[in-house]
């Protein structure tokens, strides 16, 4: 591996305290590479170059911040198949899911190319005095940016490219499970012409303290974090202490609702994509699938033949479907709702038991019949298992879906327009997929309601979240 160091005011460092962590290819179990562990006195170097570099680039124009994210986009976009490479090796997902993570990845420099010289403000009088209201965006200040494994390229881009549009410097600390994509990406923004020190990326092996050590510098004024709810909540406690702009993208657990009206092709290749694409690792993943109950057994049949046909193996091998899951940990835990769903009456259509040997393997697996108390029904599966349940009611199954603390991405399968665009207006969600299974898009607003995160990523929100409005009342 080429880039294993800490990356901080453009050089490579070995860190202040020499530390090293391994990080493993899923798919055999191997050391992949060693990496350097940063502690808070590089937090504090990283800080430091962040706050000088972002001196001039806030006061470059616009179009100046711009094409240097255009330039990103075209080199990323040149190198696909090298993120996709270096994303199969840390995280495990197979080439198409891979390529398809770096083609998103690299369009948030486009987009944010594009929304970089679109920082609206307003003028207008005030009704009584008659002065001027002016209303304008100014970059925030430093943001610190926490990523999850699932999509080691693109949760770090999502971030990036609106802090860099809106004139802020960054410090990223990625996910220990994956950080080699988000340093392999720093040589090619010192190409396209990030100055050194605007972005510096920090892998740790004690990530508690070095976050929680940068969000109580002064001049950090926004931390944006993708991850679970819990560690969420940890870092907006710590956020309340210097009153910081948080931005949060958490949990979910996706209900899809098909109804008996949806085309039937149409729900099958959706709901194959909100279950399927990240191998179910994604905070969008479909986790409790409602089938209306005139059309539910011809419905599990399909998707159990789509789901048995999934060649499961090595990403790297260009004919294997689905990768391994990220860690040991993770496919324990799919087993364990998997277990835990059948003691409640479950029944295994596909798949169902992880193989013997080396890799944290589990296989596409559908379960029908599965319980309302199914641990599955109320947590994130985050893994490649579609837990199917029946319904006969609209009502019924808006309250099921809506019964959760999670409000992050819904999907509806309705062939009546009216119905469909009803029943997603009563969804308590930030998303919601209508006929679709992919919602993700750097040209929409990302995000969820109730404990599924604060704030939005990409659209026209996603530069706001680093930058403060400023209104001066104005007399001339
Ligand atoms: P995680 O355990 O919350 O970790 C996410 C990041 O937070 C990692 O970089 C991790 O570092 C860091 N972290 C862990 N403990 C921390 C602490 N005490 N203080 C500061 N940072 C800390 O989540 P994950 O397991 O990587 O990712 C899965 C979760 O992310 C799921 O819940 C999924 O739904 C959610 N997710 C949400 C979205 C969204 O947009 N809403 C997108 C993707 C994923 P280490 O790796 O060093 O522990």
């Amino acid at each position: 591996m080429d880039y294993t160091d800490l990356y901080i005011d453009g050089q490579w460092q070995k860190g202040a305290a020499g530390d090293r962590f391994d990080v493993i290819n899923p798919a055999t179990e191997e050391v992949l590479a060693s990496v350097a562990s940063a502690g808070v006195e590089d937090a504090d170097a990283a800080l430091d170059a962040a706050a000088r570099a972002m001196a001039d680039w806030a006061a470059r124009t616009p179009r100046q911040r711009s094409e240097v994210l255009r330039r990103a986009w075209e080199l990323m976009t040149a190198r696909l198949d090298h993120f996709a490479h270096l994303i199969t090796l840390e995280n495990g997902k197979a080439g198409a899911d891979a390529r398809g993570e770096a083609t998103y990845a690299a369009e948030f420099f486009r987009w944010f190319a594009e929304e970089a010289v679109r920082a609206d403000g307003l003028i207008t009088r005030a009704p009584a005095s008659g002065a001027r209201i002016v209303v304008q965006h100014k970059p925030a200040g430093l943001a610190v940016l926490v990523t999850p494994w699932n999509y080691p390229a693109a949760m770090g881009t999502r971030k990036i490219a609106p802090a860099l549009a809106a004139g802020c410097g960054v410090v990223i600390k990625p996910a220990s499970e994956t950080p080699l994509t988000m340093l392999a990406l720093m040589p090619l923004l010192e190409e396209a012409g990030v100055p050194p020190g605007l972005v510096n990326v920090l892998p740790s092996g004690r990530t508690g303290a070095l976050v929680d050590h940068m969000l109580h510098d002064p001049r950090v004024r926004v931390v944006s974090f993708t991850g679970s709810t819990g560690v969420g909540r940890k870092l907006l406690q710590s956020a309340a202490d210097q009153v910081l702009k948080p931005a949060m993208e958490l949990g979910g657990n996706a209900p899809c609702i098909v109804f008996e009206d949806a085309d039937m092709d149409t729900a099958i290749e959706g709901t194959m994509l909100a279950k399927m694409r990240n191998l179910g690792e994604a905070c969008t993943a479909a986790n409790r699938i409602y089938v209306h109950e005139d059309v539910a057994e011809a419905f599990t049949r399909r998707l159990t033949g789509r789901m048995a046909a999934l060649k499961t193996g090595d990403g790297t091998d260009p004919t294997v479907d689905v990768g391994p899951l990220v860690n040991a940990e993770t496919r324990d835990k799919v087993a364990a709702f998997v277990a835990d769903a059948v003691a409640k009456g479950a029944k295994v259509e596909c798949g169902g038991e992880a193989p013997a040997g080396k890799g944290f393997y589990y296989p596409p697996t559908v379960l029908s019949g599965v319980s309302e108390d199914a641990a599955c029904v109320q947590d994130e599966i985050f893994g490649p298992v579609a837990a199917i349940q029946t319904f006969s009611d609209q009502e019924d199954v808006i309250r099921r879906a809506n019964a959760t603390e999670y409000g992050l991405v819904a999907y509806v399968f309705s062939g009546d327009f009216k119905r469909a665009m009803q029943v997603c207006e009563r969804l308590d969600y930030g998303m919601v997929g209508l006929n679709r299974g992919l919602v993700s898009d750097p040209a929409a607003p990302f995000g969820g309601t109730k404990q599924s995160g604060l704030g939005r990523e990409g659209g026209h929100e996603g530069m706001l979240e680093f930058m403060e409005t400023q209104y001066i009342s104005a007399d001339w």
